[in-house]
């Protein structure tokens, strides 16, 4: 029953996607619960409104960035990869 602990948090993908796809969701999805540094006051107070949309909670600045993380060059082909899944 060890299964779905290979695959972290990306296991309620089940067998739809194959392996590379789910460690590219784990890395995001990883990425999202951490902490954002505000590119205005730099202080970690970024929350993700929507898909896209970041805000400031210390500043109010609201600003647009990746859809999961606001920005990582690394992140930005992770999250191409999952675009071109072709989702539903
Ligand atoms: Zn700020």
């Amino acid at each position: 029953m060890a299964r779905t602990k290979k695959v972290g948090i990306t296991g309620r993908f089940g067998a739809r996607y194959g392996r590379k796809a789910k460690r590219s969701v784990k890395n995001i999805e990883e990425n999202m619960k951490q902490k954002h540094v505000c590119p205005r006051c730099d202080r970690p107070y970024v929350k993700r409104v929507s898909a896209g949309i970041w805000k400031c909670t210390k500043c109010g600045t609201v600003f647009t960035g990746g859809a999961y993380v606001p920005e990582t060059p690394m992140v930005k082909s992770a999250t191409r990869n999952i675009k071109g899944l072709g989702g539903d």
